[in-house]
């Protein structure tokens, strides 16, 4: 049973098309996982739909509130899209579109970080995020990794817990620089992630690359 999901912000850009291709396999992952966000997602498509349709899309209309629009789906005024079904078998760890991912990459081919933790990069064509998968040994702490700007963590197999909550299969947690956390997987069972991260400015002077850790940008 889910009990984290994904974010509305997240999910509308991700409806609208407008979401970069490093958070869009997060999301199209965790919707491959999750009904209750696959219905979600219709409902930003009937609305999308819904301005598309009727060319209202002015200022006035655009500012009406979520709930107002939500009313007008529930009262049959914006014709619902039908929800999608799950077309990817989600009973495997690695469900798609994350299985094309991996596959492109040459399949599965995890490099040691240490006490038992492990990692895989993830090629996308997008530059401004980071995607790779992490394994964290059994009651072991996510080992210690640097990030600024937002991380999005997807729970593929085993479980985590930090002082949020626990997260199991299916549980995305967001987390931002300001959030202090230590994440530790739980006893029993090595945990697999989806980790996407913005990714760190790319300086075309060496020099500047160099000194970008010291300078801490
Ligand atoms: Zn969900």
């Amino acid at each position: 049973m889910i009990k984290h999901h994904l974010d509305g912000d997240m999910l509308q850009q991700y409806a609208a098309g407008t979401l970069a291709e490093g958070w869009s396999v997060a999301v199209a992952t965790h919707l491959a996982l999750c009904p209750a966000c696959r219905s979600e997602l219709s409902t930003f498509e009937s609305v999308g739909g819904y301005f598309i349709d009727s060319e209202s899309a002015d200022d006035a209309d655009v500012s009406q509130s979520w709930q107002s629009l939500k009313a007008k789906i529930d009262a049959g005024q914006i014709d619902k899209v039908v929800p999608i079904k799950n077309r990817f078998a989600s009973d495997r760890t690695y469900p798609e579109p994350l299985r094309t991912y991996i596959d492109a990459a040459g399949g599965l081919r995890w490099r040691r970080l240490g006490r038992g933790a492990a990692q895989m990069m993830i090629p996308t064509g997008d530059e401004t995020t980071t995607v790779r998968l992490l394994k964290i040994a059994a009651g072991q702490p996510v080992p210690e990794h640097s990030h600024r700007g937002v991380e999005l963590t997807l729970v593929l197999d085993g479980s985590f817990s930090d002082e949020v909550s626990t997260f199991a299969r299916g549980d995305v947690e967001m987390a931002d620089d300001s959030l202090m956390h230590q994440p530790k997987a739980d006893a029993g069972k090595d945990c697999i992630c989806l980790a996407v991260t913005e990714a760190p400015l790319r300086f075309k002077s060496r020099f500047l690359r160099l000194i970008q850790p010291i300078l801490g940008i």
